[in-house]
């Protein structure tokens, strides 16, 4: 198969060429991480107009660079939800104009279905597994007894781990988006302060980081007011060794509990230098390979869409020209 994938869901306007699932022949991202800095997050309306400057530019760029044309085509993929509702259509009606002016099958993906098979684009995924997608906007254990099949066994409650990276990054006047620069400073500090680690009831395998996120902002508030010399990457540590350990543990009993083999990380957060390391750890201790995307295929990208295309395509799955965008799409 050959799949022309495109991917609008949030800030990046991308589209890819995918051959037999696995095989990246081209993969084209306009990112516009540049424009919503200057506010400090991203902003739907910006987004959605710089995706209608985009999309044509890029999807012509990744045809080019595959070497094919439409006519070589096996199917076009678009990411239908979950996502910005104005972002995810303007992907949305570039894939229908393909389909409909090429007669081609138009097959929708979800886009944590996307992070996850990223995986598959560089290893050899066995299932059943567990995944852990860790992103802006979602934080999910999900088990996979076989392919394509998706079954939800804890999220967050309140914030995503990547929003909470992104609103402590902002308090510690770091710029968007907050998780490298977080990751990087956290390098240089040490995790000398106590944060909360939210483990909630025993055997939940639910996440929560409000509760650590105001502990951060309370204590910068704190030593502001009484002129108390903080350092910012002790801060920057302390706050990512809460995160790591909770996720790393939570995992790891889920792992135990599903009796799975493989470990897979998936998402932004997945690119945490930090959090790789200690899964990685964790894992090889009991006896799991764990398998992390390389750093270009753990923010979005159109690639992970068309790995998750292949699969979703194999299935049968089929939308018509009336597909909508789903801005609060379950994973199923
Ligand atoms: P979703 O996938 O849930 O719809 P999204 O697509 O906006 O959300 P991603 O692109 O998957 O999110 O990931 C972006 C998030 O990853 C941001 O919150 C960003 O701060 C975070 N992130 C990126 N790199 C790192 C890093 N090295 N350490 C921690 N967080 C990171
Ligand atoms: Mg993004
Ligand atoms: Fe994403």
């Amino acid at each position: 198969t050959l799949i022309l994938a495109i991917e609008t869901s949030c800030d990046e306007t991308a589209a890819a060429v995918i051959e037999n699932g696995r095989y990246v022949r081209a993969n084209a991202v306009a990112s516009q991480i540049e424009t919503h800095k200057l506010y400090g997050g991203v902003v739907p309306e910006i987004a959605s107009r710089q995706h209608v400057e985009q999309m044509t530019i890029v999807m012509e760029k990744a045809m080019r660079e595959a070497g094919v044309t439409f006519q070589d085509l096996t199917a076009v993929a678009v990411t239908e939800g979950p996502g910005l509702v104005g972002a995810l259509l303007v992907g949305v009606n570039a894939a229908k104009a393909v389909a409909y002016a090429h007669s081609l099958p138009l097959v929708p993906v979800h886009h944590l279905a996307g992070h996850i098979y990223a995986n598959r684009l560089v290893h050899d995924v066995k299932y059943p597994l567990l995944s852990l997608i860790v992103s802006g906007g979602h934080t999910e254990l999900v088990y996979m007894p076989e392919e394509g099949v998706y079954e939800l066994i804890g999220e967050t409650r309140d914030d995503a781990v990547g929003e909470a990276y992104d609103k402590v990054a902002r308090t510690l006047g770091l710029p968007y988006p907050g998780g490298p620069a977080v990751d990087q400073l956290a390098q240089t500090g040490e995790a000398s302060l106590e944060f909360p680690r939210a483990w909630l009831e025993e055997g939940s395998y639910d996440f929560s980081f409000s509760g650590l996120k105001s502990s951060v902002l309370n204590t910068l508030h704190n030593a502001t007011q009484r002129n108390v010399e903080l350092a910012r990457e002790d801060v920057a540590c302390s706050f990512q060794a809460s995160v790591v350990d909770v996720l790393v543990t939570k995992t790891a009993a889920a792992a135990k509990a599903y009796d799975v083999e493989q470990v897979l990380l998936a998402g932004g957060v997945a690119a945490n230098q930090t959090l790789r390391e200690a899964m990685e750890t964790k894992m090889a201790a009991e006896g799991r390979q764990l398998l992390v995307p390389p750093l270009w295929l753990c923010t979005d990208n159109a690639a992970m869409i068309g790995a998750a295309a292949d699969v979703a395509y194999r299935s049968g799955a089929r939308a018509d020209l009336d597909l909508n965008a789903k801005p609060g799409l379950a994973l199923k």
